[in-house]
């Protein structure tokens, strides 16, 4: 039976970026646990894995001409070269969840965010702020997972990230994390009201007055 609320499917899209080590996997990781129906993207990257991390479940960790071929093969949505890196998000995924009614998440840079925000217009694109400089350096450094040259190589090009903030939509500090979450979840709830989330609803309630 149709759902009155839902009459035709469409997944939302939900994009959150942030400089390096302002705690986005931190509120994806939160958001995702609330809400396990919510897709998440999973990347390709250039990147060597982290202790700890998973290929297929945080990223799919590739090698240059890997990458490259999926690129030339026009399988990724959107793709950047980040801190030294390349990433980028693939297509099918992404078209099957959003196919089945399913919203799904993305942590991707800025430069992926604007690429999105031509394919996809309809997203909800959120920037996520760190409360200062002195305490993304802290995060970075306390949370121990990259060399000292690779966290500031991130701290050098979160200037030009904090530089692309007034192109979003949304605009999230992260002092405290739990009052974050919490604006994080309403962002995503308040989307899904929007009318472009909603394709035939108003006209299926019409149809009851006929
Ligand atoms: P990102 O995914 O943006 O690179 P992470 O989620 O890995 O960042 O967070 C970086 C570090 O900061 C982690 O050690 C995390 O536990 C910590 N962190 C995240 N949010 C906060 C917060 N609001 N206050 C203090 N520390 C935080
Ligand atoms: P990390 O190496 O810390 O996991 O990620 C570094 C940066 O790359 C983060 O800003 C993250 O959001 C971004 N990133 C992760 N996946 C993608 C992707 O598929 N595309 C783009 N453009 N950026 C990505």
């Amino acid at each position: 039976m149709t759902d009155i609320r839902r009459p035709e499917k469409k997944g939302q899209v939900l994009v959150l970026c942030a400089p390096s080590g302002t705690g986005k996997s931190t509120l994806v990781k939160k958001l995702r646990a609330e809400f396990p129906q919510i897709g998440f993207s999973i990347s390709c990257t250039t990147r060597q894995p982290r202790v700890g991390e998973e290929n297929g479940k945080d990223y799919y960790f590739l090698n240059e001409d890997e990458f490259n071929e999926k690129l030339e093969n026009g399988e990724f949505v959107e793709w950047a070269e980040v801190h030294g890196n390349f990433y980028g998000t693939p297509k099918e995924p992404v078209e099957k969840m959003l196919f089945k009614g399913m919203d799904v998440l993305f942590d991707i840079d800025f430069q992926g965010c604007m690429q999105l925000m031509e394919s996809m217009p309809d997203g909800v694109f959120v920037f996520l702020m760190p409360p200062s400089y002195a305490e993304l350096r802290k995060r970075l450094k306390s949370r121990n997972t990259d060399s000292e040259s690779v966290v500031n190589l991130r701290l050098r090009n979160a200037m030009k990230e904090m530089a692309s903030a007034p192109k979003f939509e949304y605009w999230i500090v992260n002092d405290d994390l739990k009052r974050a979450y919490s604006e994080l979840k309403s962002i995503y709830l308040a989307g899904k009201n929007r009318p472009c989330s909603n394709p035939g609803l108003l006209e299926s309630i019409l149809s009851t007055w006929e």
